[in-house]
């Protein structure tokens, strides 16, 4: 039985994440299928069939997948299950959406957010908010996983392949839930969810206005902003940037948590990250443990000092 993926884009090109995704399902199995379910998307079609790791394409058009709703896209992944044993998604909110859905309407028990693929039915996942690991067996016959994008490299892209494009029927419009608009923040800033260096404004910062210390180093780094549940909930800061266990889930290169006590649930969404900065005035906040640099300081003369570094670098790279 054969691994089918199920592609997030924007009818234009994939969705970053999907990369993440197609490696992890082909840990799973190497006949590795792709669903790609949408609206005058043909070149995203190509441009998959053109990965060396699928085997094969499927394209469900129909001009009501233009907007992805998972009340659309569970039926016509559900019609074709039958041929699988593995589905598969990443555990981003597009996965978090649909998945469950697939599940229940397949009677199927759901593995959520691995972060490794130990076999074909065994699986490491974060459980208590990072703070344990459990491997869990499924023994279900169909298998809805969903995959944790930041433990698995992007696939590689350059092309060489020639998977077939085979057309899928599509399933029945879904009347009782409607698409109406989309709203997107547009920024020049990296996407928080791959950003290679990431700053955090947590409650110290005392108030939104003062984000701008944090926003004129996410400037110079070329950074993007994150923020801590308490710093969102204040609103300080829209909830888009929000890290952790109910937020995203980050493992840039570079994280910079300033004025975040570093409580589990905002671990859980970047103790991954590879180099991890604290800027606190208390010495005894749990961030200090995760931290491999550390700094006791008020912020509101650390920020400055450190922006001030950082003209001067610039200025001598000049
Ligand atoms: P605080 O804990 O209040 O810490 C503020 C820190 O700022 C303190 O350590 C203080 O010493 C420091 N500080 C203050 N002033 C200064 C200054 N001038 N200079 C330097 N340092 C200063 N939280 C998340 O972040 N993300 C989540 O996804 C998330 N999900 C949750 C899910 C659930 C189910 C629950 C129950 C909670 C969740 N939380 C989440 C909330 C979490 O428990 C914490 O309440 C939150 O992370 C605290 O945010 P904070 O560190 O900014 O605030």
């Amino acid at each position: 039985m054969s691994v089918l993926l199920i592609a997030e884009h924007n009818n234009k090109e994939l969705r970053p994440f999907t990369l993440n995704a197609i490696t992890a399902a082909s840990q799973i199995d190497v006949d590795l299928h792709v669903l790609l379910i949408g609206n005058n998307c043909e070149d995203v079609a190509k441009s998959l069939s053109e990965m060396k790791i699928i085997k094969k394409v499927l394209h469900a058009e129909a001009a009501y997948y233009e907007n992805y709703l998972a009340e659309n896209f569970a039926p016509v992944i559900v019609k074709i299950a039958e041929n699988y044993s593995h589905i598969v998604s990443s555990a981003n909110t597009f996965g978090k959406n649909l998945m469950p859905r697939i599940a229940a309407l397949l009677d199927t028990s759901q593995v959520s957010d691995i972060i490794k693929v130990i076999s074909s039915d065994t699986f490491l996942r974060p459980i208590y908010a990072g703070n344990a690991f459990a491997t869990v067996k499924s023994t279900d016959t169909k298998k809805c996983i969903t995959i944790r994008p930041t433990s698995f490299e992007p696939c590689e892209t350059s092309g060489g392949g020639s998977a077939p494009i085979e057309k899928v029927e599509a399933a029945e419009e879904f009347t009782s839930s409607k698409f109406i608009k989309r709203e997107e923040v547009k920024s020049d800033r990296p996407e928080l969810g791959t950003a290679r260096v990431v700053i955090s404004g947590g409650r110290g910062m005392q108030s939104g206005d003062n984000f701008k210390l944090i926003n004129a180093i996410a400037d110079k780094l070329n950074a993007a902003i994150g923020a801590s549940r308490a710093a969102v909930d204040a609103g300080y800061i829209s909830n888009e940037h929000q890290v952790g266990q109910t937020g995203k889930v980050v493992v840039p290169d570079l994280y910079i948590a300033v004025g975040i006590s570093g409580a589990i649930q905002h671990l859980a969404g970047m103790k991954e990250s590879k180099i991890i900065v604290a800027i606190n005035k208390d010495g005894e906040a749990p961030i200090f443990s995760v931290a491999d640099y550390g700094l006791e300081a008020d912020l509101f003369e650390a920020l400055p000092q450190f922006l001030e570094e950082l003209n001067k670098l610039n200025t001598i790279q000049k």
